[in-house]
């Protein structure tokens, strides 16, 4: 049976009190206490996780090869995500958004990775970036302006990273120049997800290079906008469906009014985002590995090796009992940490920790899923030869293993300088 796209977007519409008050009726009465295991899921993340993994099942699927070979999005899949209402998951219903909550994101993005985690990164950037920080900090006029066109029709873009920043963020050459009541953009901006497809991008650049990083302020930037070009999309090992393309910013002249929040503060948003997007990201890790590992152990029970199914050996059987246990745990973090985000704790610590786990564990399970699947998981014919070149980028874009680890290691210093006081 086809998903019907108005049944998906009439589930979708999950306004934020109604699924909060449900919330907490399903999860006490599923389990008849307030401290609840972190897998348990209201009525409505439930459904909207059945319903996109059938949509991903039905939709997507069927277009993952051509799309990888193609490097792009295919348009009437894009057009199927609008739809449906998967752009703008949290977006409020009143700007024709989903209006659901981030847990339902994380379940959106996780279904969509099973299937393709090229399409599942143009989801989470969309989400858990772009509206995310419009929805936080667009003035009335911004909201009303570029919501509904987000939650519609309209792909976007996070434009921080350059040739000569990456992990070293903050250290952006693109220049914002004052000139009356407009300013003017130099400079490019490298690996930029969307690009391809993307009508807005949201801007880091310093409009006070004298205040160092302090001069960081994020414009709403709009493609047609003179002086502005997306140039070709990189070739990459990975998620090639995803187009990733450098900006460039030939004195692009942008009003004052398309900045978004404070003058000054763009590093603090940049900073801010990143971390609710990371969390993001380890959905996608969870999600392509738990794809990976449905679309081998059926194979372990059906391929025979000196007359036993392979999956009755004890040396197969425990290293599948190992990868399971490692996606239920980085399943685990990722949904803590989802669960902080909406209860607005502090999360940066656990959102690190999800995205560098969850991106570890899904490296190991595609590797060790193709080694479960002998020569014919290394050939094209299978879906695991894709997990493994798609799962790489988990290590590196919204920051790397190394800059994970440093944010758990200061915590962690935090901790326990304070402790031994
Ligand atoms: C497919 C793809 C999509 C992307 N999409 C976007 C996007 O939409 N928007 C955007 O703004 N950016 C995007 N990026 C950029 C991405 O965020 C950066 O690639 C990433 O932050 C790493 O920066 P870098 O590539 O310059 O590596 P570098 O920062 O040069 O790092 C190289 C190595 O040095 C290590 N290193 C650097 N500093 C330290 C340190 N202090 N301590 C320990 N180790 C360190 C790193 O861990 C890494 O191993 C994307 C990248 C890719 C590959």
């Amino acid at each position: 049976m086809q998903s019907s796209p108005k049944l998906l977007k009439t589930l979708l519409k999950c306004s934020r009190p109604l699924q909060n008050n449900l919330l907490a009726r399903n999860w006490s009465t599923a389990v008849g206490s307030t401290h609840l295991p972190l897998d348990i899921l209201s009525e409505d993340e439930i459904t909207m996780k059945e319903t996109v993994a059938r949509f991903a099942k039905e939709q997507i699927a069927p277009k993952v090869r051509e799309m990888e070979a193609n490097g792009t999005i295919d348009n009437d899949l894009l057009k199927q995500l609008f739809i449906n209402g998967l752009m703008g998951v949290e977006i409020p219903t009143d700007y024709n958004g989903s209006g659901c909550n981030f847990m339902t994101t994380i379940q959106v993005i996780e279904e969509i990775s099973k299937v393709d985690p090229a399409v599942a990164v143009l989801v989470d950037i969309q989400n858990t970036l772009v509206n995310a920080i419009l929805m936080k900090l667009g003035t009335e006029e911004q909201k009303a302006k570029y919501l509904p066109k987000l939650a519609t029709e309209m792909c976007s873009s996070f434009a921080l990273s350059e040739t000569s920043s990456g992990s070293d963020a903050f250290s952006l050459k693109t220049t914002a120049k004052k000139d009356g009541d407009h300013f003017i953009l130099n400079g490019s901006k490298m690996w930029i997800s969307n690009s391809d497809h993307a009508g807005l991008f949201l801007v880091m650049a310093n409009a006070n290079p004298e205040a160092g990083y302090k001069g960081i302020t994020t414009f709403i930037v709009e493609r047609d906008t003179p002086g502005f070009s997306v140039a070709k999309p990189e070739k990459k090992l990975g998620i090639c469906a995803s187009g990733t393309c450098m900006l460039n910013f030939d004195s692009v002249k942008i009003h004052e009014s398309q900045i978004l929040g404070q003058f000054g503060h763009g590093y603090k948003y940049a900073a801010g985002f990143l971390n609710e997007g990371r969390v993001g990201i380890a959905a996608q890790m969870v999600g392509l590995a738990q794809g990976c590992f449905d679309a081998t152990v059926p194979y372990t029970l059906e391929r025979k090796q000196f007359g036993r199914e392979i999956y009755q050996f004890q040396g197969v059987q425990h290293q599948i009992a190992q990868i399971a246990t490692q996606i239920e745990a980085a399943r685990l973090l990722t949904y803590n940490a989802a669960r902080l985000v909406e209860q607005k704790k502090d999360f940066v610590k656990q959102a690190a920790m999800a995205k560098y786990f969850a991106a570890e564990v899904a490296q190991n399970v595609t590797i060790k899923c193709i080694d479960w699947m002998g020569g014919v998981g290394f050939t094209k014919d299978f879906p695991q030869e894709k997990f493994y070149r798609d799962v790489k980028v988990g290590s590196i874009y919204e920051g790397t293993y190394n800059m994970q680890l440093n944010t758990i290691a200061k915590y962690i210093h935090k901790f326990y300088s304070n402790f031994s006081k």
